[in-house]
């Protein structure tokens, strides 16, 4: 972040200096010409602003009445936040494995789940919320079927896979709805919270702007419903005006090259990440895999020796979080995601990596693979 903002400094001050002249803090003009640029990218009717990628979530489940008694379909591999919307509105997450080599939620083990649902029928089943984790787009064909035959909704997590596209479509088009976040470490970030929702449908979208200001009907002050408060600064969104043109202009190239160098460069040494015939990710995180736990953590150990930072995510499945010890779980239905958990890595992955950068990541890993 800071290697972009030295290349875009000049821009990145004038525009915040021109909210603080107009001290339009509070839906400026920027917001609504960053709403319609995202939307124009992303190939969809309406972007939505709102304060975080989690309060996007929680803004749907609100307009499609999750409550008490659904269902909602979640990876259990992902960060706390996609089933923590569903838990917050007192309907059950019930968290599905996923794919030991995209890491989205596994098509098979999410249809087994449904019909699991139904047969007990102790809850309604209602949504699917598949995350485009560390920017690869989930199977969207697959769970458009799924979706299509139980009649459920879908919800695309869109909060790292920004950017990224499935046989031509891009990211945040997928399902009925899609949200992202422009939180700093997402594809595309703000200095600061922020959030987006993508959908075509105007009903919806006329109903997620009144729930985002208090429930507002023909003004601010004529509340028709009980909304929240959850919208975008001014201030973020002409830095994210800023931001989006450099995404568009060369950072999304520039991840995918660098990836391409860590493959090359890694290949024969560790499990690297292969993006299927037909996907573009836009590479939220690089994350490879390893053999065990204490060899993952040895290369972290090495890496951190050599000043070299690196990340797991995660650490911990969603079903075995102390947020969600109410649901039960049978730890054995996510052998997958168990495993993932003591063996990914990410490493270091951004638009303004040098190939050298590149080179001394591998150059460690190499060494310490030895
Ligand atoms: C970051 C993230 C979110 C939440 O976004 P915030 O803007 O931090 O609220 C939700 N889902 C996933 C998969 C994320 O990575």
């Amino acid at each position: 972040m800071k290697a972009q903002y030295k290349r875009y400094k000049g821009e990145i001050d004038t525009a915040i200096q021109e909210v603080l002249l107009e001290a339009s803090f509070i839906g400026g003009k920027q917001v609504g010409i960053l709403e319609k640029r995202l939307a124009e990218y992303v190939g969809v009717k309406h972007c939505i602003s709102c304060a975080n990628g989690t309060e996007a979530m929680t803004l749907l489940m609100m307009a499609w009445d999750i409550k008490e008694g659904d269902a909602v379909f979640v990876p259990d591999f992902t960060f706390f936040s996609t089933g923590e919307v569903v838990a917050f509105r007192g309907a059950s997450p019930v968290f599905i494995d996923v794919d030991k080599d995209t890491f989205n939620i596994d098509p098979l083990k999410l249809e087994k789940a449904i019909e699991k649902v139904l047969a007990e029928g102790r809850l309604v089943p209602r949504v699917i919320i598949p995350v485009d984790l560390f920017g690869l787009p989930a199977d969207y064909s697959e769970i458009e079927r799924i979706a299509n035959k139980y009649d459920l909704l879908i919800l695309e997590d869109g909060a790292q896979g920004f950017g990224g596209s499935f046989k031509g479509k891009k990211a945040c088009s997928f399902g009925h709805a899609a949200t992202t976040s422009f939180f700093p470490a997402k594809p595309l970030g703000c200095y600061g919270d922020g959030g987006a929702i993508f959908t075509d449908d105007d009903d919806l979208c006329a109903l997620l702007s009144s729930y985002k200001v208090h429930g507002k009907g023909s003004n601010k002050y004529d509340n028709v419903r009980i909304g929240v408060n959850s919208r975008l600064d001014t201030i973020q969104a002409a830095i994210l005006n800023v931001k989006l043109t450099a995404f568009i202009e060369h950072e999304l190239d520039d991840v995918n090259r660098i990836y391409e160098l860590y493959n090359r460069g890694l290949d024969g040494i560790v499990a690297t990440p292969k993006i299927p015939e037909g996907y573009i990710s836009s590479f939220a995180q690089y994350t490879i895999k390893l053999e065990s736990k204490e060899q993952r953590d040895g290369l972290q150990a090495a890496l951190k020796e050599r000043g070299i930072p690196s990340m797991i995510y995660y650490i911990k499945p969603m079903h075995r979080q102390e947020g969600f010890s109410m649901l039960d779980y049978n730890d054995k239905d996510f052998e997958v995601t168990n495993k993932l958990c003591d063996t990914v890595l990410s490493l270091p992955m951004h638009p303004y990596l040098t190939e050298g950068d590149v080179e001394r990541v591998v150059s460690v890993l190499e060494g310490a693979m030895r």
